[in-house]
């Protein structure tokens, strides 16, 4: 008799759960993800203590079939990509379809969902992996997730967590990159009863900059916007007397994607060169666009990293760039300028 088994779905969601879902924001991230994929215009997230107690995404997007509901749940189930192929041209945020799953597995999840505006919908109800309840419920269009006791049945990961101030930093970080990835969405963020963003989803960058970083900042943010062969770039970079002390400030955007990214990175900060002030950190939001053949963001389960297969041409083409904004920043006399 051999010895080697295959394992069960149920463990194996635990195990994928492992990698996808580290700590709450991670919910998060896969249940706003979603709500974009669904094409949705709002997007409203609620959490109770730093999101370890309950984390709530609402959407107004596509809903879901009554048939795919518990379909969704299942490992590598997905409506995003249909075969090897779509995973070289891929312009949704979710495709390895492990995200509801593996959040299933590691806590009770409620899922309300509609595709129609007839006020109906159905009422998924999930704990650990097992299937409740699924019922008609009232809803509106579009999908209302639920996800309550985050780790409850893992008490391992469940003790690796940091302070609510901690997870909560994690959550909100995440939020306002995404707002500033998508000013074409209305976003609300609400920790324990208190409203911590609130977006108006009507496309102004420097709108969405305001309620992240406030006004002040958000006034003196200079435009970039250019464009070769390969890529384009947009968004806002602060002047180089708008610093930070930490690089947090930095959002990139490929493909509507955020995008952590180490060279874009030294990119936009080798602009600035000598303009920033020892260990100061400039404000921008900066969107790449490219054809997504481009770019691989199939490497990390989380999708967080991603690799572009001209990475030397984007990095030259954001240092130029910028660098000219900047140029044309400092030979302007600031006297009389509004700031
Ligand atoms: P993936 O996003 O990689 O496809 P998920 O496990 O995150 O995998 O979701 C599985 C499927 O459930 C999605 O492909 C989509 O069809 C459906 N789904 C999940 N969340 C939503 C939502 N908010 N609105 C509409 N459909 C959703
Ligand atoms: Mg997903």
């Amino acid at each position: 008799m051999g010895k080697i088994k295959v394992l069960d779905e149920h463990v194996a969601n635990q195990i994928a759960a492992g990698e996808v879902i580290e700590r709450p924001s991670s919910v998060v991230k896969e249940l706003v993800e979603n709500s974009l994929d669904a094409g949705s215009t709002k997007i409203d997230v609620t959490v109770e203590e730093g999101g370890l107690q309950l984390i709530r995404v609402s959407d107004n997007g596509s809903g879901i079939e009554t048939e795919d509901c518990e379909v969704a749940f299942f490992r590598h189930a997905t409506s995003k990509i249909g075969s090897g192929k779509d995973l070289f041209q891929i312009r949704t945020l979710g495709f390895r379809g492990e995200a509801l799953p593996s959040i299933a597995a590691v806590a009770k999840v409620d899922c309300v969902s509609s595709p129609s505006t007839d006020g109906l919908g159905r009422r998924l109800v999930i704990e650990g992996g097992s299937v409740k309840s699924f019922t008609e419920t009232a809803s509106s269009r579009g999908t209302d997730m639920t996800v309550k006791e985050l780790f409850y049945n893992t008490p391992a990961r469940l003790k690796y967590m940091k302070t609510i101030q901690t997870e909560l930093g994690h959550i909100s970080d995440y939020i306002y990159r995404l707002a500033m990835a998508h000013p074409n969405v209305a976003f609300s963020l609400k920790h324990n009863g208190n409203a911590l963003l609130q977006t108006l989803g009507n496309g102004d960058l420097v709108q969405v900059i305001a309620a992240v970083y406030g006004t002040a900042v958000a006034k003196t943010m200079l435009p970039v916007r250019a464009e070769n062969a390969d890529y384009s770039l947009s968004g806002f970079i602060s002047r180089p007397d708008m610093t930070r002390s930490n690089r947090q400030a930095l959002t990139m955007v490929m493909n509507g994607r955020t995008i952590r990214n180490y060279a874009v990175s030294n990119a936009i900060l080798n602009a600035y060169h000598t303009l920033l002030p020892i260990n100061r950190y400039p404000v921008v939001a900066l969107h790449v666009g490219m054809d997504p053949a481009l770019v691989d963001v199939n490497v990390h389960p989380a999708k967080l990293e991603v690799r572009f297969s001209k990475e030397l041409e984007l990095v030259r083409f954001v240092e130029e760039e910028l660098r000219g904004v900047l140029r044309g920043e400092v030979l302007i006399p600031q006297v009389g300028k509004p700031t």
